[in-house]
């Protein structure tokens, strides 16, 4: 079994390889962040975080260019304009990239693990609440454990993808129609992960896969452009 998920991990990493090169990115596609933050020793530093003033500087350029924003609440995601997530459900959103996108009336995703509600970092009931309180907030689910689903047994793939959009729905008293697989790649995600998905009842289940969304759309396994202080400035050119 061992050498069947080494040999699976193999042939999905490489297959999401060639997949990227063949279909790189272009203009417009649904963005992810992780942490926004200002302060210096934050653990998702350097590769995961960015700065308030550098996200700032993002989206205003992005409106200077025209960019049109998406909004998730339309009929569907489509290709050319942008849309704005946020991974793992850091409470520094509220003070640092929240603000900035609700003055501008841009709408977001914040994908939170049902198990990390209340934890240092992370968001709690209450700053929930508070998010879903503000105008353009959507609430997504990201699993329970955060874990890498492949590997899993499949009532435990199940348990994080089913089991974790009602354990949310229940605190936010609202559909979660929106998932984020943890980690995100093909193969993070493993066998069973994608139909899990679609059987909860998601509208749309992302990966983190880094493609072109015209080329590549699959609802359950929807691209999605990391964003970070590192390559900001470049995925800018590129919008
Ligand atoms: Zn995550």
């Amino acid at each position: 079994m061992r050498i069947i998920k080494k040999a699976d991990d193999y042939w999905r990493y490489n297959l999401q390889r060639l997949i990227q090169k063949k279909y790189p990115p272009q203009k417009g596609g649904v963005l992810v962040f992780h942490e926004v933050t200002d302060e210096p020793d934050t653990p998702m530093k350097p590769d995961y975080a960015i700065r308030t003033d550098e996200f700032t500087t993002f989206i205003d350029s992005l409106r200077e260019k025209k960019a049109f924003f998406g909004r998730f609440d339309e009929e569907a995601i489509k290709p050319g304009k942008i849309y704005i997530t946020f991974d793992d459900g850091f409470k520094s959103l509220l003070h640092t990239a929240i603000p900035v996108l609700e003055k501008r009336e841009i709408q977001y995703i914040v994908f939170v693990p049902t198990d990390y509600i209340g934890k240092p970092g992370y968001v709690t009931k209450e700053e929930l609440s508070e998010i879903l309180g503000k105008s353009n907030s959507v609430i997504g689910g990201h699993s329970k454990s955060h874990r890498r689903m492949h590997g899993l047994r499949l009532q435990e793939i199940k348990d994080e993808i089913t089991g974790s959009k009602k354990e949310l729905e229940d605190i936010i008293e609202r559909p979660v129609e929106y998932f984020a697989y943890p980690y995100g790649s093909m193969n993070a995600i493993g066998f069973f992960s994608k139909r899990a998905a679609k059987n909860a009842g998601y509208r749309y289940a992302f990966s983190t896969l880094c493609v072109d969304n015209r080329k590549y759309k699959d609802p359950f396994f929807y691209p999605r452009i990391t964003v970070t202080s590192n390559n900001y400035k470049q995925i800018l050119e590129m919008m």
